[in-house]
């Protein structure tokens, strides 16, 4: 089960981009795979046991700290 934590963005550079909210105290998405990923800032689980191609792409704003977050593998591909 591999755990990732996810890359910090600043709010400025996530203009434009697609942002989701997590709410503290439960994941935004959960189930369908095996990977985890966490706030780079705060280390809160923002996707738990999700599918690769659920956490594409994904930019998440973190319910704890605020800040916004974008997976880590988006650049390799
Ligand atoms: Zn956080």
């Amino acid at each position: 089960m591999p755990q990732f934590n996810m890359i910090l963005i600043d709010e400025a550079d996530a203009k434009g981009m697609q942002v989701e909210t997590h709410v503290a105290g439960s994941p935004l998405r959960e189930g369908g795979g095996d990977e985890t990923y966490r706030c780079g800032a705060c280390k809160t689980k923002l996707l738990v046991n999700v599918a690769h191609r659920d956490a594409h792409g994904a930019v998440i704003k973190c319910g704890k700290c605020g800040r916004i977050n974008i997976e880590p593998h988006h650049h390799h591909h």
